[in-house]
């Protein structure tokens, strides 16, 4: 590991002060990704700034529904008014990694969190996210766990988090701090697509911090869930899932949301999906058009057919889920 200097702020004034003056300055929260990053060379900050003194870790409900969960907020995340208003929130937390990581990582550090695609991770391959212009070994390699949407010539890595798909589902905003001062960034534009530029994941700009996630009052998110397809019944990063909420009022769905996760390099809408679902009483027959409709614009390459089954599969299940609660 190369050596780096360490900054603790007090405050989040300090923080965005250090993160503006010092550009090649890394945020630092539970660790839990960074670290292992650090480990193995694939990051090499000069300087990190650890944000676990801030005061970010509450969680704040507001009069009209909504609520302010701070970027430091545990991803053991034990609010039983969440689990009841935002279920499939709740559920892509309990859905994610050990309780022992769970504890340590945050929301904010989850949502910012880098690809698992193992030629990312691993220094002796050509990787364009990690090392720009070097090329993209999962390419000619090994794809069986790329993603199938949103993929470019230079990249076809899968986003990780569980968290991220879910706030997608709920409209989520997240609020970025910076020495100009605080701006919202909606979830569905803070991640990118991996275009010609995939080392940039998000639309947070140099020096800003995220400071919260705000989850607005929506009909749809009270009546909401996370399902989480992997390889292993715990400790394995999504082979392909899917975060839906539906807001239905006279048998009929008024707005739907669905989401997928492990199938693309940034949580995905199925947007085409939510169009089958709207203006629909959610019968087996549209859940089943719904669900082929989630796979609508799907590129799969040579070694990962199999998700766009999944997809399908995973939708339909996760709606039917719902159907029955
Ligand atoms: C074995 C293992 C299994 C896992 N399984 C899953 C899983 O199934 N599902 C899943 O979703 N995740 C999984 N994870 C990932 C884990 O949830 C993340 O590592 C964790 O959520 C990151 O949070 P952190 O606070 O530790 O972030 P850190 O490691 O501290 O930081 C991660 C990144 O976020 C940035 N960052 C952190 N906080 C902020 C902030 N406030 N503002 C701006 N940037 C910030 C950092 O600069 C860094 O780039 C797993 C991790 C491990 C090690």
């Amino acid at each position: 590991m190369e050596t780096f200097h360490l900054d603790r702020p007090r405050s989040v004034a300090e923080a965005v002060r250090i993160l503006h003056r010092e550009k090649d300055a890394t945020v630092i929260a539970g660790g839990t990704d960074l670290v292992t990053l650090l480990r193995d060379g694939v990051a090499t900050p000069h300087r990190l700034v650890d944000v676990s003194l801030l005061g970010l870790d509450r969680i704040e409900w507001r009069r009209d529904g909504g609520v302010r969960i701070g970027a430091l907020y545990s991803n053991a995340v034990a609010d039983s008014r969440l689990a009841r208003e935002y279920p499939v929130v709740t559920e892509a937390l309990r859905a994610g990694a050990s309780a022992q990581i769970r504890g340590m990582a945050t929301l904010g550090g989850n949502i910012s969190q880098r690809t698992r695609c193992r030629y990312f991770r691993l220094p002796e391959f050509a990787c364009n996210k990690r090392a720009p212009g070097s090329g993209c070994s999962a390419i000619e390699g090994d794809g069986s766990g790329q993603a199938i949407f949103g993929t470019s010539s230079s990249c076809t890595a899968v986003h990780p988090s569980d968290l991220a798909v879910a706030l997608r589902a709920v409209d989520a905003v997240v609020i970025a701090q910076s020495q100009r001062g605080s701006r919202e960034i909606p979830m569905d534009e803070f991640h990118l697509l991996p275009g010609d530029t995939p080392h940039r994941e998000t639309t947070l700009r140099p020096g800003e911090l995220i400071t919260a996630i705000e989850l607005p009052a929506r009909a749809h998110s009270g009546h909401s869930h996370y399902l989480k397809f992997r390889d292993r019944a715990s400790f394995a990063f999504a082979l392909v899932s899917a975060a839906v909420a539906l807001d239905i009022r006279g048998g009929a769905v008024r707005t739907a949301r669905v989401a997928l996760g492990g199938v693309a390099p940034a949580p995905w809408r199925a947007v085409a999906a939510e169009r089958v679902l709207t203006g629909k009483r959610p019968t087996a027959e549209v859940i089943d058009a719904a669900a082929k409709a989630a796979t609508e614009g799907a590129r799969p390459g040579k070694d990962n057919e199999h998700k766009v089954e999944l997809v399908r599969r995973v939708v339909r299940r996760a709606l039917t889920e719902l159907g029955q609660r």
